[in-house]
């Protein structure tokens, strides 16, 4: 598909990103604040029940915090990770990814994270950043991962 040149998904967003993926970003000057680190070659991946859990003790602490804006945000990232794969960590990126060009183009667009490939222009979620675009970090995009990205091992 075509580049739409709208760069609205690259601004304030929940992103996963493999070990890989954050050293791209971060070499080009992405600000990321690691939520969630990819797990270590010799560690075991995402476990979403461990993971969520995590998550959870997080989100009560915010709670007893009272503070909703925090609450609203740890509730974000519980969506983002029942989206996240095995490989990957999650990272809050709260300003605009140093890739996005002058023209809102993404500059590494064939190699951008599988995370942006799996964005589809269009959808509920890609509408839900433009209306929120002040706020977008609270339309995290649920429905962007339907379909597994990377094989697994039964598939491999
Ligand atoms: S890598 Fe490209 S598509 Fe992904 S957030 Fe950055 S500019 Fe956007």
């Amino acid at each position: 598909m075509a580049e739409l040149l709208c760069g609205g998904c690259c601004n304030n967003m929940l992103i996963p990103l493999t070990v890989g993926e954050y050293d791209q970003l971060d070499a080009a000057g992405t600000v990321l604040k690691p939520i969630l680190h990819p797990p270590e070659i010799d560690e075991p991946g995402w476990d979403s029940e461990q993971g969520e859990k995590v998550i959870f003790e997080q989100l009560k602490t915010e709670y007893t915090l009272g503070n909703i804006d925090e609450v609203n945000f740890w509730f974000d990232v519980h969506t983002m990770s029942t989206q996240m794969n095995s490989r990957e960590g999650l990272f809050n990126m709260p300003g605009r990814c140093a890739l996005l060009g002058a023209l809102n183009e993404c500059t590494s667009y064939e190699a951008r994270p599988a995370i942006c490939k799996a964005f589809t222009p269009g959808s509920t979620a890609c509408q839900a950043v433009v209306v929120n675009r002040d706020y977008p970090i609270g339309s995290v995009p649920v429905e962007i991962r339907s379909k597994p990205i990377y094989p697994t091992a039964s598939a491999a």
